[in-house]
């Protein structure tokens, strides 16, 4: 198992864009690239905004909507 050899290490698809790319060396991992993975972050965060209160959650918790 050498880690450090670049060229035994296999590739992965880039979680983001797809694209192959190694773990060696690599400070953006899992992602290709750091550009990568701040889009990857910048989405997800998104999508936390973008979720509706009231569906497609699990938390059920939240205070009831009053009818008037
Ligand atoms: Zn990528």
């Amino acid at each position: 198992m050498a880690e450090n050899t670049p060229a035994s290490t296999p590739a992965f698809p880039c979680p983001r864009c797809g694209k192959p790319s190694r773990w060696s060396g690599n400070p953006s991992r899992p992602f290709c690239s750091e550009r990568c993975k701040l889009i990857d972050l910048g989405a997800w965060a998104a999508e936390e905004y973008r979720v509706p209160l009231k569906q497609g959650r699990d938390f059920t918790d939240e205070a009831p909507d009053y009818e008037d």
